[in-house]
């Protein structure tokens, strides 16, 4: 028998933990071999609303499930974790404004960023799913110097699937024929889904759609703003797609991209496509053998890069806001 899987997973009481923690238990985020044992972050006033999700947890009976811990302390939470999810963050409320949210969001993941650098395992992978992703990526990334700064990541692959499907739409295929698309930059409403690369059974997708304001007015606002939309229509924000892609983006990094095909994620800029280094922009990239590589040497026509230049601008914004509070 192989040795469990430590998965911790933060605002394991809210929406999308509800909606991933059963995935993760079942097998779908390792392999339905992998044994897993999960630990649940939440703060203190949340601790109840955790165990009532282990005791359905454990009224699943799942083979895999060798386990689960609940802790309102980072430092027992992140103790030997292999894979951390970090949903829990500071929502946005009314009449805050951006550096409050930096603000309350440091307060979460620099802590947090310590306790994974001070007790997570040796090849922890981290994702943080909670707004701002790709920054609360670096205030973690920032509070861990001890763990390669490319073991942290942000959450595009929402956008990368929401965009597959409005493609598929648009052209009559199956999001199966779709192949290289890209989400660049920050997961906002300032993200670039690129389908210059992209290719639809094997032919060039913008070449196949050829409308370049269906692009512009269409395509890229529809897959920015579909948050907004799926609150609108469903009285609540996304949550079993947003557990779903988090499956995704990790399933995809430890078990790799197929031949011919790559993936979004936030990482850890290395300079790449002229995104400054360190930002946590995304990027096209492959994953192999647990490892992720930049897809390099794509041309950059115009429409694109003035979009992916306006979404890392926002984070460089970003990340000097974070710098001037003291975050980094
Ligand atoms: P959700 O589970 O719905 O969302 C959690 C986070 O994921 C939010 O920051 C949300 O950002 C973000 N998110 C990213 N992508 C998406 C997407 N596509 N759709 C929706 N959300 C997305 O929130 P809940 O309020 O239900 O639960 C949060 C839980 O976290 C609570 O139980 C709370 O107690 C806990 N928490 C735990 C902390 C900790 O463990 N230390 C710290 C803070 C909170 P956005 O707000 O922009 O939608």
């Amino acid at each position: 028998t192989r040795t469990p899987v430590n998965v911790t997973v933060t605002g394991a009481a809210g929406q999308i933990g509800y909606a991933l923690l059963f995935r993760i238990a079942s097998g779908q985020l390792l392999g339905a071999d992998v044994p897993v044992r999960l630990r649940l972050l939440e703060i203190t006033p949340a601790l109840k609303a955790a165990e009532g999700t282990a005791m359905e947890l454990d009224d699943c009976a799942f083979p895999l499930l060798q386990g689960i811990d609940i802790s309102d302390d980072p430092n027992v939470a992140f103790d030997g974790a292999n894979v951390a999810l970090l949903v829990g963050a500071r929502p946005r409320t009314k009449g805050m404004e951006r550096g409050d949210l930096l603000e309350a969001n440091g307060g979460i993941f620099k802590p947090q960023g310590k306790a994974i650098n001070d007790h997570a395992a040796d090849d922890i992978k981290v994702l943080v799913v909670g707004n701002p992703a790709n920054t609360n990526a670096l205030i973690a990334q920032a509070a861990a110097p001890d763990v390669p700064a490319e073991r942290f990541t942000a959450m595009t692959r929402l956008d990368h699937n929401r965009a597959l499907t409005q493609l598929a739409k648009k052209t009559g295929s199956t999001v199966a024929d779709i192949k290289r698309l890209t989400i660049w930059g920050n997961h906002s409403a300032t993200q670039y889904p690129d389908i210059f690369h992209a290719t639809i059974a094997g032919k060039n997708a913008a070449e196949a759609v050829s409308d370049e304001k269906w692009l512009a007015d269409d395509f890229i606002p529809t897959v920015a703003k579909r948050g907004a939309a799926i609150i609108e229509a469903r009285g609540a924000s996304s949550a079993a797609s947003a557990a779903n892609a988090a499956i995704d983006h990790v399933h995809t990094w430890v078990n790799g991209t197929a031949d011919g095909d790559w993936t979004s994620m936030g990482i850890p800029s290395d300079g790449s496509y002229g995104v400054p280094e360190g930002l946590i922009s995304s990027f096209p990239v492959t994953t192999k053998d647990g490892a992720y590589e930049i897809v390099q040497g794509l041309d950059i026509n115009e429409f694109s890069r003035a979009r992916i230049d306006a979404s890392v601008r926002e984070l460089a914004e970003e990340r000097e806001a974070v710098r001037g509070l003291g975050l980094l």
